[in-house]
Parts: structure tokens; C-alpha cells; sequence
């Protein structure tokens, strides 16, 4: 047992009450340069946060180390004062509860219809049938799809896939989101009113990460802007902008 303790000598984490802390985090796949190099992060509760940065600078990575799909090669992340990396494997599936996560391609199941693809993220976790019933169509009339629920998939436009995946993201209630680049297949209308919503969803108190490419968006929208290059942040700004290469 001696070994074991001695092993787990570890620096200690300064806790100013962040929701998300990333410390001195690396990671490295089995091949090429290390995806994240040494990142240092700190989010609040409540913060709005947007990830920019070219393809392969490490914001997937990010997300999914958050998510727990990954481990960093090195450092510590804190959730909500959680050392991630040490859940156990039991531990994992009430951990992932606290975020919910969309993706550019919405991941819905195409054989279901809006309210069963809702509904599934609270059924897997044994919420009462009754419950589900109110739950859902509350969540879709949030998202702006209050008629559309009988749909399947395939009718819908991108713009409403995304709405319908951001109410399965949601619908647990999780206190952070992730979402990774949400407006991606969606045209500059859709893509305003996806972010829009995220918007408003922050303002009732979830914490929201979000990597995008949509320079108009982040610039105007002025939240917290973190540019990632290379497995590194280049710069961390409150109200900030897209940062133009060259
Ligand atoms: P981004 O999301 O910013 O485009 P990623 O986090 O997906 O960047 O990738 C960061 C770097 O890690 C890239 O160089 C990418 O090629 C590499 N990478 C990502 N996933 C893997 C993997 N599963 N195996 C090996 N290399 C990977
Ligand atoms: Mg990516």
C-alpha cells in the first residue's frame, strides 16, 4: 500500500470554486504530436465559452476529455472539483449525466421520431413514464419544436435535427453543455438561431463550451473566446473575437 500512496503524490489544484479546471493537461495519441500540450483552463459556473481554432488544434480532444472518453497522458481535469480521471468505470455513466453534448452530425436515432429520441435520454436513466410525458414536450417547446414531434428524422430540416438533439442534451438537466461545432452543417440562418438558443439556455445557468468555426457568430456575439493552436491556447479573451491567421 505504501508504493500506491506514494505514487499519488500530486501537486496541489488551487480551488477558486471553477466548475471545469484543466491543469498543465496533455495528451498524446499513439501517434504524431501531442493533441493537447500542457493546457491550463478554468471555467465558471454560469460562463459562456467559445473554442476556436484551426482543424486538428486539439478542441475535440478537449471535449472529449471533458467527456471522459478519453484520459489526459498528463495533468488533471476537475469537474466540478471531480478528478475525472479518477472515476471508476461504474462511476462513469452518473458522470457523463452532468453534460450534455451535442455534435455537428445531431446523432439522432433515425428510426425514431423527435419525441422517442427525447424521451430515450430519460428513459436510459429510469425516469417514470409519467414524468417523461411532461418532461419532453416542455423541453421541445423550449427548443422551438413544440408541433413537430411525431416527426422522424429524415423530415426534418438540419437546423430542427440540431434543435431536436440540443432537447436530448438537455432534457436531464445537466449544469454544463458541450457542444462541438453545433452549427456545422447548418446554413447562417439556422446556425444564428442554434446559438441563439444556446444563448438563452446559458442565461437559465448552464455552463456552455462550444467549438465553432463561425467567425460572424463568435464576434458578434462577444462571450469569452479561447483560440486553441497546435495543442495549445494562444490566447483566452472575456467578450472576445475570431483571431485571423496570417
Ligand atoms: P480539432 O477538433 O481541433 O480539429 P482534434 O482534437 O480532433 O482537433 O485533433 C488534434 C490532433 O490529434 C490532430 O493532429 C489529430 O490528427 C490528432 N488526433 C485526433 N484524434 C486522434 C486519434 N484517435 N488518434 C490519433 N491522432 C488523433
Ligand atoms: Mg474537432
Amino acid at each position: 500500500m505504501g508504493l500506491f500512496t506514494a505514487k499519488r503524490t500530486r501537486r496541489r489544484i488551487r480551488d477558486d470554486g471553477s466548475l471545469i479546471v484543466l491543469d498543465k493537461v496533455s495528451k498524446s495519441y499513439e501517434t504524431g504530436a501531442p493533441a493537447l500540450n500542457g493546457v491550463n483552463l478554468r471555467v465558471k459556473r454560469g460562463e459562456f465559452v467559445f473554442i476556436v481554432g484551426d482543424s486538428g488544434s486539439g478542441k475535440s480532444t478537449l471535449i472529449k476529455l471533458l467527456l471522459r472518453e478519453l484520459v489526459p497522458t498528463s495533468g488533471t481535469i476537475l469537474v466540478n472539483g471531480q478528478n475525472v480521471a479518477h472515476l471508476k468505470r461504474r462511476q462513469i455513466p452518473r458522470y457523463r449525466r452532468k453534460l450534455g453534448i451535442v455534435f455537428q452530425d445531431f446523432r439522432l436515432l433515425k428510426d425514431r421520431n423527435v419525441y422517442e429520441n427525447v424521451a430515450f435520454a430519460q428513459r436510459v436513466i429510469q425516469v417514470p413514464t409519467r414524468e417523461i410525458k411532461r418532461n419532453v414536450p416542455a423541453i421541445l417547446a423550449t427548443v422551438g419544436l413544440a408541433g413537430k414531434y411525431k416527426a422522424k428524422p429524415k423530415q426534418l430540416s438540419g437546423g430542427e435535427q440540431q434543435r431536436v438533439a440540443l432537447a436530448r442534451a438537455l432534457i436531464n438537466k445537466p449544469p454544463i453543455l458541450l457542444a462541438d461545432e453545433p452549427t456545422g452543417n447548418l446554413d447562417p440562418k439556422n446556425s444564428w438561431e442554434i446559438m441563439k438558443l444556446l444563448e438563452k439556455i446559458n442565461e437559465g445557468g448552464t455552463t456552455i463550451l462550444v467549438v465553432t468555426h463561425n467567425r460572424e457568430i463568435v464576434n458578434e456575439m462577444k462571450k469569452r473566446v479561447i483560440t486553441m493552436k497546435k495543442g495549445v491556447i494562444v490566447s483566452d479573451e472575456e467578450q472576445g473575437g475570431y483571431i485571423d491567421e496570417n
